[in-house]
């Protein structure tokens, strides 16, 4: 009698809590409401509004907004082959310290590039070991490798990246029209999304001529080599063999409100598209280019103030499904050249691009934040089927957070970078925007504004293929 007493009695006794978060008000894509989390074994099991179970730990939140873990679908970790570049365990602490608690790397940087499933599992191991949040990778669709593509599916690619001009890595050829076409049949076949970098590579081969028939090398000789039409054009395309072919295709940074149009467009007759634009296009202008220099140099490149501001209104709009960093540092030997159009092409904005975005929402925190987790966390999952774990805060879903908070005008510093190279369009920018936490399965990567001690090891995510 006794035995069973006390059997009967621990089958009722809640399990007590691993951590509860306290006081802080979460955003969700719906809207902001003071809340709190339960968390257990790296999952959400509460959602409440006072959570009352017995907990281990407990982190006050009070003041501060918890915001679902970013998940950014579009980094250049560019290891293994170029670590000295950046590499895993830099660029996914410079992540979390910026809110992010998941990457996607994209396939081209390291050495060997992905391009088939034996160098997938390569960059598996060692962002396995490396990298201190949850990630996927990236394969490559390249002119040659429509054989390899099963084989990354099946190792669990993220989806299929292509160049439609020059990537500026040797190892990973441009795709030309036809290659892209029968790709995107092939993946549509095998159930694997394509994402293109889209600018019209004859086209900007043109204008870049003319510029240097001109004699210009300068940033501003830069910005008129790829006007805005050199991204149109390909997307164009691009969009037509997604109607055609069936296959799922994510436009990577889209840099115009004109591109985002078509998309849209494309959208309304029942292509299967999605628009990315980055922390960048939405941050700065031409003026800014001009002013920085090399550290905000990207293709295709930060166009006029005129068009950051639509930009914004289309992802107020809904316009715009997911928002990425393209992080993409070099070492600094590479960002020094005369000559503007021989600087390497890449921003590094994984750490402040996303708390920036906040920051130019900060009057408006209520509406705008809500917005912000739909571009920045929950839409990137669904796009990538692995909304059944990341992108919300809900119950069952993993324990991935970060608390912001607005606080006085900071101005950002090269010491303040977490990457391993420190250059970025935003040292000497003010910000208001604090990470203060950021949490990966319920554990701490980044603590009191600080890295924590005994981070998580970072897993590997696939997408859920019904
Ligand atoms: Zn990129």
């Amino acid at each position: 009698m006794k035995r069973r007493g006390k059997n009967l009695v621990e089958a009722t006794e809640p399990e007590v809590l691993d951590l509860v978060v306290r006081g802080g008000r979460v955003v969700t894509p719906d809207g902001v409401q003071a809340a709190e989390l339960g968390i257990l074994h790296g999952k959400i099991v509460r959602l409440a509004p006072e959570v009352t179970d017995p907990t281990h730990t407990e982190l006050d939140a009070a003041g501060r907004y918890v915001f679902p873990g970013i998940v950014d679908a579009h980094v250049h970790f560019n290891e293994p082959g170029r670590t000295e570049w950046e590499g895993l365990a830099h660029g996914s602490l410079a992540l979390a310290a910026g809110g992010g608690t998941c990457f996607f790397d994209m396939p081209l940087n390291s050495e060997p590039p992905v391009l088939d499933a034996a160098a997938l599992r390569v960059k598996r191991e060692l962002a396995e070991q490396q990298s201190c949040v949850d990630f996927a990778l990236w394969g490559g669709l390249v002119p040659g490798n429509l054989d390899k593509l099963a084989g990354l599916r099946d190792a669990g690619a993220i989806g299929l990246k292509a160049f439609m001009s020059n990537s500026g890595i040797d190892s990973f050829p441009r795709v030309d029209a036809k290659s892209l076409y029968e790709g995107m049949k092939r993946a549509a076949k095998l159930g694997l999304l394509v994402a293109v970098h889209a600018e019209d590579d004859a086209l900007a081969a043109k204008f870049t001529a003319e510029q240097q028939a001109k004699g210009r090398h300068d940033a501003k000789a830069w910005l008129a080599s790829r006007p805005v039409e050199v991204e149109l054009g390909a997307i164009r395309q691009a969009l037509e063999f997604a109607g055609e072919t069936g296959c799922a295709l994510h436009v990577v940074h889209v840099s115009s409100p004109e591109g985002v149009a078509l998309i849209t467009e494309a959208r309304a007759q029942r292509v299967d598209v999605t628009a990315e634009t980055c922390s960048h296009y939405l941050l700065l202008n031409d003026k800014d280019v001009a002013k920085l220099g090399a550290p905000a140099k990207c293709a295709p490149p930060i166009r006029d103030e005129k068009r950051r501001l639509a930009l914004w209104q289309e992802l107020r709009a809904g316009h715009i499904q997911t928002v990425g960093s393209d992080h993409s540092p070099s070492p600094p030997e590479m960002k020094t050249a005369k000559n503007f159009f021989e600087i390497w092409g890449g921003i590094a904005g994984v750490q402040h691009g996303f708390q920036l975005l906040m920051n130019e929402c900060a009057a408006t925190a209520d509406q705008d934040l809500p917005r912000l987790a739909a571009v920045l966390a929950r839409n990137v999952a669904r796009r990538f089927r692995i909304d059944d774990r990341k992108g919300l805060l809900a119950e069952g879903r993993d324990a991935d957070f970060t608390l912001v908070e607005f606080g006085p005008k900071r101005t950002i510093k090269a010491d303040d970078l977490w990457t391993r190279h420190r250059i970025s369009p935003y040292v000497g920018r003010a910000n208001r925007t604090r990470v203060t936490h950021t949490y990966v399965r319920g554990c701490p990567v980044w603590a009191d504004g600080g890295v924590a001690s005994g981070s998580p090891k970072g897993q590997f995510l696939r997408p859920t293929h019904t």
